[in-house]
């Protein structure tokens, strides 16, 4: 199968794939963000799903059904806090997306959307976790396993920064 990485701006509760991936945190239980306009979009019946899920450990992810979202799943997963960069913040990142892909894989999904997970209140540089993240995508792109990977800069200086780095790792988007 061939695998597009595509750049689609925007709010990432709109967009009709396989999966969203939600930047929640360790409790699961909704905050502000992505995570609270994920909950708000999905409903009620997500938060009662994510409470039985008894939290997520930072770098880890858990799968949950999307409710009245257009994506049948939400991914959940945890970035790190963007301390000094000397506190593995890379590894984690890279875990984050690097577990999201392993659920994708294991429910047979075919497509996945991604906000810029920790650049928000967790404020890791999003010009570093843009070439985390569109680093392992295109190592999972090789894998043909799925059909679409999608990125979500949610303004225009985020936007600037996942087409910066595409064209740095020489990615067609
Ligand atoms: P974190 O706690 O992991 O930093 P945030 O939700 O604060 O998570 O921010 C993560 C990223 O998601 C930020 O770049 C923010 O601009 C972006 N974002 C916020 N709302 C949305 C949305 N509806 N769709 C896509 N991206 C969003």
């Amino acid at each position: 199968m061939d695998t597009r990485i595509e750049i689609i701006p925007g709010d990432i509760t709109t967009l009709d794939v396989d999966a969203i991936v939600n930047a929640a945190n360790n409790s699961l239980l909704g905050g502000g963000g992505v995570d609270g306009a994920i909950h708000w979009a999905a409903g009620p019946e997500l938060l009662a799903e994510c409470r039985g899920l008894h939290g997520c450990e930072t770098g880890d992810a858990k799968l949950t059904k999307g409710y009245r979202l257009p994506a049948r799943y939400i991914i959940h997963t945890v970035g790190p806090v963007w301390h000094d960069g000397v506190r593995g913040e890379s590894e984690l990142l890279r875990s984050c997306y690097l577990n999201c892909f392993h659920l994708a894989r294991l429910h047979d999904l075919k497509s996945i959307a991604f906000p810029a997970i920790s650049c928000g209140v967790y404020g890791y540089p999003l010009l570093k976790a843009v070439r985390i993240a569109l680093s392992v995508a295109r190592d999972e792109a090789a894998r043909h396993y799925l059909q679409r990977i999608v990125f979500v800069p949610f303004n225009a200086e985020a936007l600037k920064v996942y087409k910066e780095v595409a064209a740095e790792l020489e990615l067609t988007v």
